[in-house]
């Protein structure tokens, strides 16, 4: 169905009935001119907004809008995963193109409700307009967090080791294998499934990231989504220190080995600067590790914060290199 046939409040009807009615903490839902909320006492109110632009973050000739659904809120929930907050409510707002049809939104609705339920996060308003070219999605999330154990990007201290969740680069290898199907290239291997599954519908670390800040044994905390050269130079930056990580420690996933030949990169690139991996980085005094590990959360030791303020990488013959953060940085158009 075509969207003019529906209209814009026709269209936020059908949203509207797509999204569960009642959620804890909402007073006032979809259809008034605010949302009304409570979130507990005692905690931190947490605000987080991502954009997401057709041609800039996404390409719908290999997206699927449920897919785009899901990921717009995924990499929402994984900025309040990073700070180990609960999500609670969110608001989505929508510039579409008039060529898009009702069915599309509906399932850019049926994924984004899927992740939101996940979690119990309840969509309580946005924001519909129709836009000339190009979609564009705009994600408000709100969170909470115990106010003393929120955990941010400063506070990391020398000596410090750092922490991932997961295997790396997963994600940035599945958007080149996409980049090339789509130029009607083969792309095929048990791996290369999961590497766009990874792209396309990344997963919030939500209760891992609750579990470490609620541990209170972790010091900083970032998720990846611009890569790790890009988002430990964060932590660093905040915390006013230096890290020193180490190749041969990077977790690479069995999917990403087994596509190296259909990849243009070596494989540590994708993990280095890559993004859009979602998984949580930390770091944690030596003197918490045992307490940390009895988190059972995969946690995978990479390196440790050092005075120097430089970020340096030791490749696999021991030799030391500083690392620049190449994560992409839109003004400059391209990856720095
Ligand atoms: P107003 O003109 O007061 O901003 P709107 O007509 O834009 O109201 O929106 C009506 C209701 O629908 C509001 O509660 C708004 O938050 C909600 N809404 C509008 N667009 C969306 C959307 N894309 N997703 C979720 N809720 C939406
Ligand atoms: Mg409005």
């Amino acid at each position: 169905m075509r969207l003019s046939a529906l209209g814009e409040f026709g269209l936020i009807q059908a949203i509207q009935k797509l999204s569960p009615r009642t959620a804890p903490g909402v007073v006032i839902g979809i259809g008034d001119d605010t949302a009304g909320l409570t979130v507990s006492p005692n905690t931190l109110l947490l605000a987080t907004t991502d954009m997401l632009i057709e041609h800039v973050h996404f390409e719908l000739s290999f997206t699927d809008f449920y897919s785009l659904g899901w990921k717009s809120a995924a990499v929402n929930v994984s900025d309040i995963a990073a700070m180990g907050g609960l999500p609670r409510f969110c608001l989505t707002s929508l510039g579409i193109p008039p060529y898009t049809s009702v069915e599309h939104i509906t399932e850019f609705y049926r994924g984004f409700n899927a992740l939101l339920a996940r979690h119990k996060i309840a969509l309580v308003g946005g924001d519909t307009c129709s836009s000339k070219r190009g979609l564009a999605i705009s994600v408000t999330l709100l969170g909470e967090a115990q106010r003393k154990k929120a955990l941010t990007r400063a506070g990391a201290k020398p000596g410090d080791k750092i922490f991932v969740t997961n295997t790396l680069g997963d994600s940035a290898a599945g958007l080149e294998l996409l980049q090339h199907k789509g130029q009607g290239s083969e792309c095929r291997g048990q791996g290369v499934k999961k590497l766009i599954e990874r792209h396309l519908r990344p997963v919030p670390r939500v209760a891992w990231g609750r579990a470490i800040a609620l541990s209170g044994c972790a010091s900083a905390m970032i998720d990846v989504s611009d890569g790790i050269s890009s988002d430990l130079a964060h932590i660093c930056e905040q915390s006013k220190a230096g890290a020193v990580i180490y190749s041969t420690a990077i977790p690479l996933s069995k999917a990403l080995r087994q596509s190296q030949t259909m990849l243009k990169k070596p494989l540590l690139d994708y993990a280095l600067s890559g993004g859009e991996d979602y998984e949580l980085l930390f770091t944690a005094p030596p003197a918490k590790i045992k307490k940390l590990l009895a988190l059972k959360i995969p946690l995978i030791e990479i390196g440790e914060m050092t005075r120097s303020r430089k970020l340096v990488l030791v490749d696999e013959k021991g030799r030391s290199k500083q690392l620049k953060p190449t994560g992409y940085n839109h003004f400059s158009g391209s990856r720095a």
